[in-house]
């Protein structure tokens, strides 16, 4: 009998009568003839709540004790939805991440999934048990509870699919798949039945909260077929998939649009224009385990550089004191910091393939009166830092750009 993941989404398991609806998914599919393994999120706004609880005992919570703390809330609806499973009349388990066999490295808020035992899984589904098991965490080898990283359930999920040689992976959300952009910022946007993992990954890292990157990267690896699909409809979804098999046609274009608005800069202003500078900048930013984005230097005629480079707007804090004194040291003349930024990108594999794709950004940003303060590339995106304020406007203009609405689409993209 194949083996199904499915996973559900905060808000797909928010409140007792979303559990109830969820179980009778679960058990349907159980009785149509699969080995179904769900895996489940916190309800509803629980991690946010549980984290603003933390700060209210401390200003700054150790990343041990807060793992533990966010792991309980996936932990409420693993056995939750065991408990409704059960009250169907089927045989189900709830597992926390460390009982399904998930190991971790011990990087806490963003540890990575080292290893998953899969053998007790295994053994309650040839029992004929449905195991239910909570996302978003794992355990060290120092038996330590650690967390994935922000919707990092979508990564358990596709994690245990691989690991149990799963038939495929379904993301059950909110929304009835992969939009070419967020369907809650562009009321015109339009989903697609098929999207290059490439692609996934590119809208994944630059803001498009559908899917967790990780999740992306590890269906590409193990080429393990994902699948995003609505937890409130019977819509087929959309497929992540390699895209070997998919119409060249189809490449040459932008697929869509993200926006992310988890974006702080920090400016070096009047840095020294000398060796080892940008070294002891980032290596400082480094030993702090603090991720770096976007990077712009330039140098002026007077051989001074300003040096500015983004973090999450949880970092921004923590960069800037890590940052001062090596700016100090160095003979720069300040340090500043903005959080009212966010990045808003054009991705598609057809980047690659054909020029004018930046000029088009940049022209519909410019009717849309967007100033842009950086741009950087990859190959198969385009994104431009803008004031938060005006992420609606761009991702309207951008969309409409580049013909994402669904006329346009129908017979291109899927
Ligand atoms: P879940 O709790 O099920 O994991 P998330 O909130 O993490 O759900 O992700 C689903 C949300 O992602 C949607 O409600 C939507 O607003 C947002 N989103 C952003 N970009 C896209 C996109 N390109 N396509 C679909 N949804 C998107
Ligand atoms: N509950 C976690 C979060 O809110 C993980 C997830 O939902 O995937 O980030
Ligand atoms: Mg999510």
């Amino acid at each position: 009998m194949a083996i199904l993941v499915q996973k559900y989404g905060g808000s797909s398991v928010a409140d007792a009568d979303c559990i109830q609806r969820v179980a009778e998914r679960i058990a349907e599919t159980a009785q149509a003839g699969h080995q179904v393994v769900g895996v489940v999120s916190a309800m509803g706004d629980t991690t946010d709540d549980l984290i603003a609880m933390a700060r209210q005992v401390s200003a700054d919570p150790s990343d041990r004790e807060l793992d533990l703390l966010l792991s309980t809330g996936e932990v409420i609806s693993c056995t939750l939805m065991a408990m409704a499973l059960r009250t169907l009349g089927r045989s189900a388990v709830a597992l926390t991440g460390p009982q399904a066999g998930i190991r971790t490295d011990a990087a806490f808020r963003q540890a990575q999934i080292v290893e998953i035992n899969p053998e007790r899984m295994l053994r309650e589904l040839e029992r004929g048990t449905i195991p239910i098991v909570a996302g978003f965490q794992g355990m060290t080898d120092d038996m330590d509870v650690t967390t994935l990283g922000r919707g990092g359930s979508d990564t358990t999920a596709v994690a245990v699919a691989v690991a149990l040689k799963a038939e495929y992976c379904e993301i059950n959300t909110d929304v009835e798949g992969v939009y070419t952009a967020d369907p809650r910022l562009v009321p015109d946007a339009c989903k697609l039945d098929v999207i290059r993992s490439d692609e996934m990954l590119e809208l994944a890292r630059h803001g498009a909260r559908v899917m967790h990157p990780r999740a992306v990267e590890l269906g590409d690896v193990y080429g393990m077929p994902v699948v995003v699909r609505s937890s409130f409809s019977t819509e087929p979804g959309t497929l992540i998939s390699r895209g070997d098999d998919m119409a060249l046609e189809a490449r040459q274009r932008v697929r869509g649009i993200a926006h992310d608005v988890d974006v702080g800069r920090v400016t070096i202003a009047a840095v020294p224009d000398r060796p080892g500078i940008a070294y002891a900048v980032f290596d400082a930013l480094a030993q702090a385990a603090i991720n770096v984005d976007i990077i712009v230097q330039d140098v002026d005629r007077e051989k001074e550089s300003n040096l500015s480079f983004t973090v999450g707007r949880d970092d921004l804090e923590k960069a800037v004191a890590v940052v001062r004194p090596v700016a100090a040291e160095v003979g720069a003349q300040d340090v500043h910091a903005s959080a009212d930024l966010a990045k808003i990108s054009i991705v598609g594999s057809g980047l690659s393939l054909g020029p004018g794709y930046a000029a088009r950004m940049f022209g519909a940003l410019a009717e849309a009166d967007v100033n842009i303060t950086s741009i950087t590339t990859s190959e198969i995106r385009i994104t431009c830092l803008i004031p938060e304020s005006d992420v609606p406007r761009a991702a309207r203009s951008l969309h409409a750009a580049f013909d994402l609405d669904e006329e346009s689409l129908t017979g291109v993209a899927s």
